[in-house]
Formats: structure tokens, C-alpha cells, sequence
């Protein structure tokens, strides 16, 4: 796995967004690009805790079938999965994402 596999996932990830939940600023918490990432994080983390598609998207305002696709990208995004650092996934995300203001 390498950089570039990384970045065409992270930018598959972020049209994905673009269509679901369009509409983000930098994360406040973290500092990544798309603040989008905390309700992410959380509803991936529901689905792979064993939560249904339908049960997770009810709590996150999701179709089923919205629920399962951003879960597969935001897991095809991870950072480890492609063997980058937090600070390396950063400086991609901040190439993917450079209409975000620092
Ligand atoms: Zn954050």
C-alpha cells in the first residue's frame, strides 16, 4: 500500500460525504480537514461493534445503504491500513482537502 492509494481513498471517502452529508469545516477537536470524521468514526464504530445498517443509520440520520458504503470507505481510509503515520495522513489529507482553511 502506498501514499497514493491512500489519497484516492481518503478523496473517494470525502465525495462520498460530499453527496450524504455535504457541508464541513476543520475538525476543532483534532485539527483534521473534514470535521465530518467524528460522526464517521462513530457510526463505522457502531456497525463494527455489531450495530444493523438500520439500526446505525437511524442514529445517524443515514439510509442503510448509506450507513454501509461510508463504513466501507472511512475503513478503506484508515491510515494504518495503508501503513502511513498520523502526521504523514495529515499531510494528504491536507492535499485532498486544500479549500480548507488552516
Ligand atoms: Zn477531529
Amino acid at each position: 500500500m502506498s501514499t497514493s492509494t491512500y489519497r484516492a481513498a481518503l478523496a473517494r471517502l470525502k465525495a462520498a460525504l460530499d453527496e450524504v452529508q455535504p457541508g464541513y469545516s476543520r475538525c476543532g477537536l483534532c485539527g483534521w480537514p473534514d470535521n465530518r470524521h467524528r460522526r464517521v468514526d462513530a457510526s463505522t464504530g457502531a456497525l463494527v461493534a455489531g450495530d444493523s445498517v438500520v439500526a446505525v443509520g437511524e442514529d445517524y440520520g443515514l439510509t442503510p445503504v448509506e450507513a454501509g458504503v461510508l463504513a466501507a470507505l472511512s475503513l478503506a481510509a484508515d491510515p494504518r491500513l495503508h501503513g502511513l503515520t498520523q502526521a504523514r495522513a495529515l499531510e494528504v489529507a491536507e492535499e485532498v482537502y486544500a479549500d480548507v482553511e488552516r
